[in-house]
């Protein structure tokens, strides 16, 4: 087996005595592979596959899609996030409030008997967001001096395709709640990113020298950002 790297999308190859190319996509991340005859030089197989790139990125946006549906699931002892680590999601019926509780391994959400699985996954969301809401004024507060800008509002809501959005002239900023089970590094180069835009609205040499100024590791943070989906699943037990 040897592997064909294209940009970032890596894909397995596998050469059998077969007469066809067989292009498959695998859940959860999509990875690619590629079954083809043993003739086949591998730079044919290379044009075959860039040929195929735009129905790959579909199916792997597909998968990734179901894998986003799955994680709302919140089953006991599945693997949740929170700033960058994982626990088990605990379950415990009881009759009072509900409530969440972190321990060193462990989120146990504390629920009502009967608690629907939309519901359980609403309060853990809450919970995530009331973690950014304490998390974010800290991070603004260290930038707002040192770039001597000012934030005047910002929000966390559940966003699919985006980390943030922001409005520089509102001086208001709005932060994906998922961004709760990322390192705190990346809500930090996230939120610093986005109080950069208060300086300069376009990504341009400008902004860059910015970044550069105020957080000089952020090329590293986007990156490991990027490498991640919005949303993550465990897949092992
Ligand atoms: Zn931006």
């Amino acid at each position: 087996m040897c592997e064909l790297q294209l940009g970032k999308l890596t894909i397995q190859v596998v050469k059998k005595d077969i007469k066809n190319v067989y292009l498959s996509i695998y859940p959860p991340e999509g990875k690619v592979r590629v079954s083809a005859p043993n003739s086949m030089p591998l730079d044919n197989l290379r044009v075959f596959v860039v040929s195929k790139l735009p129905w790959i990125r579909k199916q792997q946006k597909k998968l990734q899609a179901q894998a986003r549906e799955l994680a709302r699931g919140c089953v006991e002892h599945e693997s949740h996030y929170f700033k960058g680590e994982r626990y088990l999601l605990k379950i415990i019926e009881h009759k009072y409030p509900s409530k969440v509780v972190l321990d060193h391994s462990a989120i146990t959400l504390y629920i009502r008997p009967g608690t629907s699985t939309e519901k359980k996954a609403a309060i853990l969301n809450e919970w995530y967001r009331s973690e950014l809401k304490q998390l974010i004024p800290m991070i603004i507060h260290k930038y707002e001096k040192l770039m001597d800008v000012s934030v005047k509002e910002f929000g966390v809501k559940k966003m699919k395709t985006k980390w943030r959005t922001c409005n520089p002239v509102a001086q208001r900023i709005w932060l994906n709640l998922e961004l709760a089970k990322k390192p705190i590094e990346l809500l930090e180069y996230v939120v610093v990113h986005e109080m950069v835009h208060l300086l300069e609205r376009s990504h341009n040499r400008r902004f860059i020298m910015l970044m550069d100024t105020f957080m000089p590791k952020w090329k590293f943070y986007q990156d490991e950002l990027n490498r991640l989906p919005i949303s993550r699943v465990n897949w092992s037990k």
